[in-house]
């Protein structure tokens, strides 16, 4: 096994450095730990390395996950980075901290719908489709204000920013154009929304962490440069 720990430390160092250069506290970037596919020992070795909030794209997965570790005294925070059918949102609605894909009226009305039904409010992140792939999920860049819209207006429903993802392997400056377009779109969205609605900037993977955290990032969501690459 490789040394998840030593890995997960080498990112939050690297972490602090970008938000350094950037002139940002280390504290204003959250390191989400992406579990995905990723064995219970795994995990427990980035926890012990103080990973406390982890991502995974799969619900069932999610949802499995949350429950082995749920009886331990440590507070995880659980954040659904994959695309989520609407169906799947009664699964995670009890637990899920943020859910970073919601891509249209219709999947952030179930999840106020689920939310309600706990009585709670869920915080959520609109997924853009930044570089406008057609491989990749995300609500099309200009259907994003009345997207944001629609989300702030809802009941159980807690609007906290945007999150983007880049074309794997492009170069460096067409990553930096994309993440700063990304906070420019969350800054010029949220001049006409409630307070808070465009806070949270979730971009940054693996490849391309310390960019994003450079450009305004306030979550980054790292697997492979933590636990190795994946199997499947
Ligand atoms: C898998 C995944 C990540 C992590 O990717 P790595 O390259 O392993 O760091 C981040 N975000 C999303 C949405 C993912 O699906």
């Amino acid at each position: 096994m490789p040394d998840i720990a030593a890995a997960y430390q080498e990112v939050a160092q690297r972490m602090a450095l970008a938000a350094a250069r950037a002139g940002r506290a280390p504290d204003t970037v959250t390191l989400v730990a992406v579990s995905k596919t990723r064995s219970a020992p795994e995990i427990r070795e980035a926890i012990e390395a103080g990973a406390r909030d982890l991502g995974e794209n799969y619900v069932q997965e999610m949802v499995d996950k949350h429950e082995l570790f749920a009886g331990e005294a440590i507070d995880l925070r659980w954040h659904a980075i994959g695309h989520l059918q609407r169906n799947k949102v009664r699964f995670i609605a009890p637990f899920c901290a943020l859910v970073h894909s919601v891509d249209s009226p219709r999947l952030a009305d179930e999840i106020g719908v689920r939310a309600a039904a706990h009585g709670h409010t869920q915080p959520v992140l609109l997924e853009v489709n930044i570089a406008a792939e057609d491989s990749k999920t995300g609500a099309a860049v200009e259907s994003v204000p009345e997207l944001a819209q629609h989300v702030a207006d809802l009941p159980n429903v807690e609007l906290r920013g945007l999150m983007a993802m880049t074309p794997y392997g492009a170069p460096d400056h067409v990553l930096r154009r994309l993440f700063s377009a990304t906070r420019e779109l969350a800054e010029r969205i949220g001049r006409d929304l409630p307070p808070g609605s465009m806070d949270q900037l979730s971009m940054g993977m693996s490849q391309d962490y310390e960019i994003a955290v450079e450009e305004g990032a306030t979550l980054v969501r790292v697997g492979t440069a933590i636990f190795g690459a994946r199997q499947s």
